[in-house]
């Protein structure tokens, strides 16, 4: 079986709807996943920050914003009386669930419970829409199989064993509509797997019902070798290695949730991204294929803190680094890059949360440095390191300030750390001279 995950632009519009009906009406069995409509996460985040804010008005007035335009959509959408009515209902429902959040006092388990809204609205409304068109649908509410554990991976055993008992509840339907994003957290209460979680939410399935394949539907004709975003002329990518297209997820192409290809590349499932707005171009095929050596896609990661630290001690000081570790590992902050000199290491984090109180106990053994708004560039491929573009870079971004390097880490990647005004010119730049074969 087949697990499709279709994005916030795929369910965006009544016409989208009818596209990624098309798409998944093959007769062959599979599990949908679903993302919220486009803009509505977005604005329950926005909701859940009046509420924070203790701006109740303003929360009430999108909230009412919001329930309008979805009742104008169930209107194009379902023009069967009796589904248009259940529907209005359904959403009606969820909706004064929000006026009443609007009155709560804030915590992290209302906003949960806020953001979690969009992707039951969108998968309720769709599939009563496949309904109405005569399709052999269900609904698999995911909050009876997802589940994150205490450190926030998903508890695939759990997951196995309460798919399997869910869906078995609906032996006899063709296409299992699913939310993505949303699942339980390992107090049984309401959580969300980050934004962009859908794709993560297709791959975990994937992986628990050892998939055929996994697709990612968007609004794009598969991963781009640059930032669509930011840079002109960028082309889509047939292949990538598992390998690859993790280095990219990470070091953000917004495409793909960072942890997309985690839960499948042990057991080897392809995943392959394609364009619900035009399925016939290829997208790219991700699987355990690794294609032709050199500088493939660059992404870029922004939000990054630099930290410098400084130490005399450093010199010929063995468990140096060891404590500087220590105290990340404290506060569960991950590294990015990493380069040391020998009276000094650099380091970067994106996740910058406990940032002061790092600062505080780095302060103890070493002089520390600062510097915000940074970006991380990745230029990912086959063997990188090893290829003759390479030499070129430092020549391409002679007047681009390179705060940070790290090359040699893997063998698929070079990361360079620049400071995000110069994010854009970096980017389009390396695109002109590795992919334009524009000459130095
Ligand atoms: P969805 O809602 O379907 O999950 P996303 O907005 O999360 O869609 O991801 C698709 C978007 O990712 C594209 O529209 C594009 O702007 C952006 N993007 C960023 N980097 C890349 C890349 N390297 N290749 C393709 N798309 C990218
Ligand atoms: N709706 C969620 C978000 O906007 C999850 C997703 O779209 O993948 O982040
Ligand atoms: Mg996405």
């Amino acid at each position: 079986m087949k697990v499709l995950k279709f994005g916030g632009t795929s369910v965006g519009s009544v016409e989208n709807m009818s596209n990624v009906k098309n798409i998944i009406n093959d007769g062959e069995k599979k599990v949908v996943v679903l993302s919220a409509m486009s803009g509505t996460t977005n604005m329950l985040v926005s909701i859940s920050n009046d509420i924070a804010g203790h701006e109740v008005d303003g929360a009430i007035e999108k909230i009412k914003a919001l329930h309008e335009t979805y009742f104008s959509t169930i209107d194009k959408l379902l023009t069967n009386a009796n589904l248009n009515k259940k529907v209005k209902d359904y959403v009606s429902e969820i909706f004064n669930f929000l006026v009443e959040c609007a009155y709560k006092d804030f915590s992290e388990h209302l906003e949960n419970n806020i953001v979690a809204q969009g992707e039951l609205l969108s998968t309720y409304m769709f599939n009563s829409y496949l309904q109405q068109e005569g399709i052999n649908s269900s609904l698999l509410p995911a909050l009876k199989f997802m589940r994150i554990d205490a450190e926030k991976e998903p508890d695939i055993d759990y997951i196995k064993r309460n798919f399997e008992v869910t869906i078995n509840t609906f032996e006899d339907s063709e296409i299992y509509i699913t939310q993505g994003f949303i699942c339980l957290d390992d107090d049984g209460e309401v959580s969300n797997l980050q934004r962009g979680g859908s794709d993560y939410t297709a791959t975990i399935i994937g992986a628990a019902i050892k998939a055929d394949e996994v697709q990612i539907w968007t609004d794009i004709d598969g991963m781009h070798n640059n930032d669509p975003r930011y840079v002109e002329n960028t082309k889509p990518i047939s292949n990538l290695s598992f390998d690859e297209a993790a280095e990219l997820a990470y070091f953000g192409a917004k495409i793909l949730h960072p942890q997309t290809v985690t839960p499948v590349r042990a057991d080897n499932i392809p995943v392959r991204l394609k364009n619900t707005m035009n399925p016939s171009a290829h997208g790219t095929l991700i699987s355990s294929v690794t294609s032709e050596n050199g500088i493939k896609a660059i992404a870029a990661k922004d939000n990054i803190t630099a930290i410098k630290i400084k130490s005399a001690r450093m010199l010929q000081a063995h468990g140096f680094l060891k404590k500087v570790f220590e105290i990340f590992e404290t506060y569960k902050t991950p590294i990015d890059m990493i380069t040391t000199s020998e009276v000094a290491v650099s380091l970067t984090i994106d996740d910058d949360k406990h940032l002061s109180k790092i600062v505080e106990e780095l302060d103890q053994i070493a002089t520390i440095e600062i510097d915000k708004n940074q970006s991380i560039i990745c230029l990912v491929g086959h063997s990188v390191v090893n290829h003759q573009d390479t030499c070129k870079l430092f020549q391409i971004l002679q007047d681009v300030k390179i705060r940070m390097i790290s090359y040699g880490g893997s063998k698929n990647n070079i990361s360079l750390l620049v400071d995000t005004k110069d994010k854009v010119t970096s980017l389009q730049k390396l695109n002109d001279y590795l992919f334009e074969l524009v000459t130095l």
